[in-house]
């Protein structure tokens, strides 16, 4: 991709959420970098669920070595991997009171000596919590990456690599929500939404979905879903519309 395409698909996404947040629940970098740690395939949703009851009783390190790997556990065992999750989320509990008087480093060297913290958990806290312009690669990132040609590449560092390298500087602070939002609610991994994708005259990818619903069996409540607010902006006998071929 160009970057005079770069800009403009940026400046698309960006008109569309002027201020992306990340949809993890948190209170401070203790509990952002918590959740993002608990956050490795799973969903924001299904994390939230959990910390929302964890935090009320444990949002500090303090209070989370307090709690103990085997109550930390019962908070989370909807969410997988949870016991390599617990013992994680002890151990940089433990590691921030005896190096770091309890706080959150920032930078990214000392946070992934955390342990459960690896770079993409480390650009999520030092860009949401710190304000830095890194931009953390997850599947959604990746995969919109790689179909718009954005940043092809061919693992997570590759992706964050070209990323670095593409996005305009006014853009980096929040090109890692712009994209993920992109990926989870448009771009999507098996239907992407191509038909209602504000960059699509950008995007480079060869495979397209135009009517979502034409590779499998017609899906009444996806429509419903999607087309209400539409059919009933329309007067009724304009709504009949041509049958997708
Ligand atoms: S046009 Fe389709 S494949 Fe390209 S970014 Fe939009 S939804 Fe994804």
């Amino acid at each position: 991709m160009t970057r005079a395409n770069a800009r403009a698909l940026f400046q698309r996404l960006a008109a569309m959420i002027p201020e992306p947040q990340t949809e993890l629940y948190y209170k401070d970098p203790f509990t952002l970098t918590v959740a993002v740690a608990l956050s490795a395939q799973a969903t924001d949703e299904g994390v939230n669920k959990a910390t929302k009851q964890l935090f009320a009783v444990a949002d500090t390190p303090q209070a989370m070595v307090a709690l103990g790997e085997n109550k930390l556990g019962d908070y989370i065992k909807t969410i997988g991997l949870w016991r390599n999750k617990a013992k994680n989320v002890i151990g940089l509990s433990q590691m921030l009171l005896a190096d770091y008087d309890g706080a959150v480093p920032q930078t990214r060297d000392a946070l992934e000596r955390l342990p459960g913290v690896g770079r993409k958990t480390a650009n999520v806290v030092m860009n949401v919590a710190f304000g830095a312009e890194t931009i953390a690669v997850d599947t959604h990132i990746f995969r919109v990456s790689n179909r718009t040609g954005l940043a092809p590449g061919k693992n997570p560092l590759e992706v964050e690599a070209g990323l670095e390298k593409i996005t305009p500087p006014e853009f980096k602070r929040h090109a890692h929500h712009w994209l993920i939002l992109h990926g989870r609610y448009v771009c999507k991994a098996r239907n992407p939404d191509c038909g209602a994708c504000s960059i699509v005259n950008l995007c480079l990818y060869k495979d397209k979905v135009f009517n979502s619903d034409a590779r499998k069996p017609a899906k009444p409540k996806r429509k419903m879903a999607s087309a209400p607010k539409l059919k009933s902006a329309l007067p009724k006998r304009k709504t009949k519309r041509k049958a997708p071929a």
